[in-house]
């Protein structure tokens, strides 16, 4: 089995123009390599070396986690990981361009670089590692699947409190409370309870509003389990549901279930995506459906691209985890999202998510 390392160089080595070596600073992206679960590091990996670079607050941590990585402490007082590299790139004078991870990096990072290590030629690049993450294996996939039972149990131990008079965000409190005490070591995004008219944000995060009769709340959480996230949405109306209510609520399930029954490997995201959207469009609502169909899942929430108009180029495989989320959001009224999470298999997709799904009236 190659390993995660032998996966990164294969990717960059392939490239055009490879460099000599890269440089990781992404900490979710050093997490995958490396196994490191601290905050602070970069690892530069060549086609024989490969160094984990740490201060002396991570260097047992980085010695216990990261198999196959030479373990570089920043030096003492000020030079920190500039120097650091800079004596590492001193000792190997055969590296001169180095890839670098251009969507982490921000403009004064790369200026310093640049004015730190004159001689290297520095070569941006995008999405090496990220395309390696977008294809989870067991462990991952385990790992996600523990966050859903987290966040799922945690939801229906406080689902009770959905009635009139809570309010958003003590809703929010006592689901993010039931996830922490239930094995989750954080929350995965700021628990969104949309409620009323208020759901037309799909966006909107907890707030003071109270429940009230008639409304639609919708709720998006998800919890953190091994570095690993889930993300789930579910739409209830509270004390009574009207026809409007429930034709929206059907379109968006039926969406949603078209759009599952049609993954498989090799099918583009935007393929999918445009499952989902043709039928929203043709029950009259297209220009209330305003997001992308589902992201990528794993390490970060929104760990890739997923199924949207524009992802004509993410071909899907076996191991991808993917959300299937659409939504329909009409100002002034309220909005309906339903959010599974979805195992890419070999024949088709393997729903993650076990919550049901089917409209309930609660309170
Ligand atoms: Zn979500
Ligand atoms: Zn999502």
């Amino acid at each position: 089995m190659p390993t995660r390392l032998d996966n990164v160089r294969r990717a960059f080595g392939a490239r055009e123009h490879a460099p000599d070596g890269l440089l990781l600073t992404d900490t979710d992206n050093l997490g995958y390599v490396t196994g490191f679960t601290g905050s602070t590091a970069q690892a530069l990996i060549t086609s024989d070396e490969a160094l984990f670079i740490t201060d002396s607050r991570y260097t047992l941590r980085a010695m216990a986690e990261c198999k196959g990585f030479r373990i570089v402490e920043t030096p003492s007082g000020s030079g920190g990981y500039g120097e650091a590299l800079q004596n590492v790139l001193k000792e190997r004078p055969a590296l001169r361009r180095l890839g670098f991870e251009a969507g982490h990096v921000t403009v004064s990072q790369w200026e310093a670089f640049q004015k730190l290590l004159p001689d290297i030629a520095w070569v941006g690049t995008t999405d090496i590692v990220e395309t390696l993450r977008l294809v989870k294996d067991a462990d991952e996939t385990g790992k996600i699947r523990r966050a859903i039972a987290v966040a799922e149990a945690a939801f229906e131990s406080v689902k009770p409190l959905l009635q009139p008079s809570t309010r958003e965000q003590d809703f929010a409190i006592e689901l993010e409370f039931a996830m922490r005490r239930g094995g989750a070591e954080g929350v995965a995004f700021a628990t969104i309870v949309a409620s009323g008219a208020l759901g037309a944000h799909p966006h909107h995060h907890a707030g003071p509003r109270p429940l009230a009769t008639g409304d639609f709340v919708t709720i998006d959480w998800g919890a953190t389990v091994d570095g690993y996230n889930s993300d789930i949405t579910r739409t209830y109306a509270i004390g009574r549901v009207s026809e409007k209510q429930r034709e929206v609520y059907a379109v968006v399930l039926e969406a949603q279930q078209r759009a599952i029954a049609a993954i498989r490997p090799g099918k583009t995201g935007k393929e999918i995506d445009a499952v989902a959207r043709d039928f929203i469009t043709e029950r009259g609502y297209g220009e209330a459906f305003g997001h992308g169909l589902g992201h990528s899942l794993g390490r970060s929430v929104h760990d890739g691209p997923g199924f949207s108009p524009r992802a004509d180029k993410l071909i899907l495989q076996s191991g991808m985890v993917i959300t299937v989320e659409p939504g329909i959001y009409l100002e002034n009224w309220g909005g309906v999202r339903v959010e599974e999470d979805i195992l890419v298999t070999e024949d088709g997709c393997e729903i993650l998510t076990h919550l049901p799904n089917a409209l309930e009236v609660l309170g």
